[in-house]
Parts: structure tokens; sequence; C-alpha cells
């Protein structure tokens, strides 16, 4: 399905994720799935905890022991292909990449869409991050209901 339509499957999406337990903390979802010479996620982890090696052409591997989900990965992976996911209290939270203007509101109710930009339900925002090291990428922290986990992958504002 990658191939033809752009969009990974269920299984292919699943071989990123940990198990729920582990997901009790925030974790890096490193959705980079071709060969592509890229590795500014290894290169800005500040916990080593990505590794694409030697072959700058290898997809990227998390450790999930070593990630922390401080979310840097997430704005500095010039493909956008990283997201932060956690389950806690009964939710999903993500930390995601956003570079449209005007930027959402905390607070705000906003689309929750999944990889083939289909809305899937609503999600809120807990905080929006844009500091000047993050070359205006901000990093935008959302929490959706539980059932999302492994469908959100981004926000589409309603207004
Ligand atoms: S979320 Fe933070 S600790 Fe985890 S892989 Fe990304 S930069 Fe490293
Ligand atoms: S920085 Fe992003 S696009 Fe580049 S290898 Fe890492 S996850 Fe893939």
């Amino acid at each position: 399905m990658l191939k033809t339509t752009g969009v990974p499957d269920k299984a292919l999406i699943l071989t990123r994720f940990p198990d729920d337990v582990i997901l009790g903390k925030p974790k890096a979802i490193t959705e980079c799935y071709e060969p592509i010479p890229c590795n500014p996620c290894e290169t800005s982890c500040p916990f080593e905890a990505i590794t694409v090696g030697e072959d700058i052409n290898t997809p990227p591997k998390v450790d999930f022991d070593k990630c922390t989900g401080c979310g840097i990965c997430v704005y500095n992976c010039p493909g956008l292909a990283i997201i932060v996911a956690q389950l806690k209290n009964d939710k999903a939270y993500f930390k995601i990449p956003y570079e449209f203007i005007p930027m959402p509101e905390v607070g705000e109710t906003v689309h929750a869409i999944n990889r083939a930009g289909e809305i899937i339900g609503e999600a809120k925002i807990e905080k929006v991050t844009l500091r000047k090291k993050q070359d205006k990428t901000a990093l935008i922290d959302v929490s959706t209901n539980t059932e999302l986990i492994h469908e959100f992958v981004t926000i589409r504002r309603m207004r």
C-alpha cells in the first residue's frame, strides 16, 4: 500500500510502535519506511536513542529504553516523519510537528487526522511550542481518544 498510495498499512505502522505498557511513557515513533540518505533524527537526539548508523540510507530505529519523549527529533526531522505518542489517564497524547499558520491555540478543538488525510475524530490542543531553535517547525502537544493511538498522525483546524 505504501508503494501505490504513499499510505502505510496498519501492519507496517505497528512495526514502529512499542507495546502499550512502554507507551505509558512518551516515545518517538519514526515513520520513515523507505531507505533515504537522511539522519537529523539521529544527530539531534540528546539521548542517543535513534540509530541510523554508518549507512545513512538505513531507516532509523528507536531505542525505547533511551527515548524520553522530549520531542527534539520531531522538529528536527525534515520529512516531518516523527511523532511522539503516549497512553496516559485514558487518553492518547501526541507531540506532532506543525508548519502551518495561523497556529492552533491551547484548548482549541481540532480534527484528528489519519495517515490518509481523513478526519477520524476530534483532538484537543494541549500545548504549542515554537522557539527560535526550532526553525519555524512548531511542536504541538495534542490529546485524543486512546482508540486512535495507532491511527492519529496530525491535526486540521476547524476554522
Ligand atoms: S523524543 Fe527525544 S529522546 Fe526520544 S528519540 Fe526523539 S530526541 Fe531522542
Ligand atoms: S530525520 Fe526524519 S526523514 Fe530523516 S531519517 Fe530521520 S525520521 Fe527519516
